[in-house]
């Protein structure tokens, strides 16, 4: 006989109500596109959640000419409708409209995204990295603002008590690109991301998702290509220093193994430098 369990679902109507479900164990429901899938990952579905969406700003994308905040509860497709055509966020624009699929990105959030630790191929962890984002956490003590890897290190920490709120998008890179592999054309994780960001002054941020657990910054190909004169490299140099700086040991998955995850790299790094909006050439 099947024993039926009662769930709790808050709608928190502030952030200290949200904070304070959290600290009596509620987890933060949001598109519920992960974490539906726990039980087939070996994990209870949480007994409480809290949704946020209502909370003040939290759905909204305020775009200002210095900086655009995204709302943690957001959608991916808000955030591309919101940013397809501006300059600079092409990156963000892709990795938010070639996630999952269109059912999924109706619902799936920016703050479920990047609140996932376990999810290895989070699409906008690495576009977010390399456009060099900031997130805003609300934490039982404080606001937090860190910068992408600072939150990527802490995380798992952080999330045990804290509830991610905005994410804030300078206005200074000049232009990104996002190139993914999935190994079908649609609803398939892909076994490998590269997002490229360049800015004004010319400095060229890589990172890559889906490859080691957790994405990062591919800081030896960045200060490689720093080096060249000219902006951006050809894709086909860009490909080929990427060859020469591997130095990620992919992770073994259901998806792929992971020399093949090292392997695509190069071929992905060409493909997002070939989709790099054209740039002034730096003297
Ligand atoms: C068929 C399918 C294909 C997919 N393909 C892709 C893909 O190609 N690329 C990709 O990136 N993703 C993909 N996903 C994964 C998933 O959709 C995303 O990671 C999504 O962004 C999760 O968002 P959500 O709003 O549904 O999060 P939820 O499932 O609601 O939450 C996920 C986790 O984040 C926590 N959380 C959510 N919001 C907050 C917050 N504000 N503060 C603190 N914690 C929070 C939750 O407690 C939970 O632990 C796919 C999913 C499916 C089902």
């Amino acid at each position: 006989m099947s024993q039926s369990v009662e769930r709790q679902f808050a709608v928190a109507d502030s952030i200290d109500a949200a904070l304070s479900a959290r600290r009596s164990g509620a987890a933060v429901l949001a598109g519920g596109t992960w974490m539906m899938r726990d039980p087939r990952r070996g994990h209870d579905l949480p007994d409480a959640v809290v949704v946020l969406s209502g909370l003040s700003g939290m759905t909204d994308i305020a775009i200002d000419p210095d900086e655009v905040v995204v709302g943690a509860s957001v959608t991916h497709e808000a955030l591309a409708d919101a940013l397809r055509g501006s300059a600079g966020f092409e990156g963000v624009v892709v990795a938010a409209e070639g996630a999952a699929n269109p059912a999924i990105r109706r619902v799936a959030t920016v703050g479920g995204n990047l609140c996932t630790p376990d999810f290895s191929a989070a699409d906008l962890v690495p576009a977010f990295l390399a456009y060099g984002a900031m997130v805003e956490l609300a934490t039982p003590e404080r606001t937090l603002i860190l910068n992408m890897a600072e939150f990527l290190k802490q995380r798992r920490e952080l999330l045990r008590t804290a509830i991610l709120t905005r994410i804030h998008l300078r206005r200074d890179v000049a232009a990104s690109a996002h190139a993914r592999l999935p190994l079908r054309k649609a609803g398939d994780y892909p076994v490998a991301i590269v997002s490229v960001a360049v800015d004004g002054e010319g400095a060229i941020r890589i990172a890559v998702g889906s490859v080691e657990e957790q994405a990062r910054r591919w800081t030896s190909l960045e200060n490689a290509l720093t080096r060249l004169p000219g902006l951006p490299a050809s894709p086909e140099r860009a490909a080929e220093l990427a060859r020469e700086h591997m130095d990620f040991s992919g992770r073994d998955g259901v998806e792929a193994e992971g020399w093949y995850r090292c392997q695509v790299l190069p071929a992905l790094v060409r493909r997002a430098f070939a989709c790099l909006p054209k740039l002034e050439t730096r003297a």
